[in-house]
Order: structure tokens, then sequence, then C-alpha cells
């Protein structure tokens, strides 16, 4: 199978998941977009009322922080891959259940597996957690690992990892902004190694 062919299989099971009740409340799933040979692959929390309407992800506030972080490292959104923790909006953007993670993680896993990055982004602590947890990694806070660089062996390879703090932080906080701005540059600075 293609990659081409095995993400459109992927975002079909999405397309008709009901694992959990989140499917009652959303418009549309969110499975992801980029480039299927992307060498970056971001990983957000959930979609959020935008996203849920577009069946997009990032393309609202926290969108467009995401791609001023990009511009900032000459990086256009469709060289990179863009999905989340969970594929459907849960209500009013509360926090993910335990439960909910469980259910949905099998689609992000195989979308790794078919893209294949050589660097993951989790943003903010829920998909932090998710992927420094599944690399045998500790995870305590955002706060102590953004900007960290760590080196994972999966079943396609060697991988890295930057976590980074989620965009939505830097809407009405320019310090986060900054902080954000300083770990894309790490980034970058990995990527040309
Ligand atoms: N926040 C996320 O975590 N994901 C999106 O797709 C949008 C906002």
């Amino acid at each position: 199978m293609t990659k081409k062919d095995e993400i459109t299989k992927i975002n079909t099971l999405i397309s008709k998941c009901k694992k959990c009740d989140l499917w009652k409340s959303r418009r549309h799933p969110v499975a992801g977009s980029g480039s299927l040979d992307a060498e970056i692959f971001f990983i957000g929390e959930a979609p959020g009322r935008n996203e849920d309407i577009q069946g997009e992800p990032f393309v609202g506030k926290a969108g467009k922080i995401l791609d001023e972080l990009l511009a900032s490292i000459n990086i256009k959104r469709d060289e990179v891959y863009i999905s989340n923790i969970l594929k459907c909006r849960p209500p009013n953007n509360r926090d993910p259940f335990k439960h909910e993670i469980q259910q949905c993680k099998p689609f992000l896993d195989k979308q790794l597996e078919v893209i294949k990055p050589k660097l993951i982004i989790p943003l903010g602590n829920f998909a932090t957690s998710y992927i420094l947890e599944k690399n045998g990694f500790k995870h305590e806070n955002i706060g102590q690992v953004h900007g960290k660089l760590f080196t994972t062996h999966t079943i396609y390879g060697e991988t890295k990892i930057i976590p980074m703090y989620h965009p939505a932080v830097a809407v009405y906080n320019p310090n986060y902004k900054k902080l954000l701005l300083k770990d894309m540059a790490s980034l970058k600075k990995t990527l040309s190694y």
C-alpha cells in the first residue's frame, strides 16, 4: 500500500469511529493534514471550535500562531504533518479524558508509522506526556521539558522529539511566544544536523 492509501484508510476509520462519545457532539472529525513525506510531525491536543467546523487541524487562533512559528524558520505548513491526540472536539474544549486518549491513540500511532517523521513536536502537556511516555521517558510538566531534545528508536528508525508549549498559550501572552520562537530555532538547528 502507498502512504496515500494508508492515510486514506486511517482517515476513513476516523470518520466512522464511535469508540468514545465524542462523535455524538462533533461536527467533523479532524484526522490531520500535511505532507505524507514530512520530516516534522506536530501533535496538538484536540480540535477546537474552528477545527470542528472545518475538519482541519489548527485553523483558529492557535493555528495562526503555529503559522507564525513555522514562518519564523521558513517552513511551510504543507511541508509538515499536523494532527492531534484526539480527533474529535471535546465539548466546550474541555481537557481530554484518559479513556478518550486510550481509544483514540491507535490513530495517531498509525499516522506516525506511515509518515515516519524524523522529528516529532508534541505541543502542550497532553501531547508531550503521551509521546514521551510512549517512548519510555518520564514526563512531569511541559515547563520543564519544552525545547529539550529527546532521541528515541522507533520501529521505523531513529526519531527525535522536541516538546513545545501549546501555541494557544501564546495567543494572549507574548512571553510564551518568545519561548516558542526560541524552541522553533532549536528545532531548525536539530533538522540541519
Ligand atoms: N488546538 C489543538 O490542540 N489542536 C487543534 O487542531 C487546534 C487547536
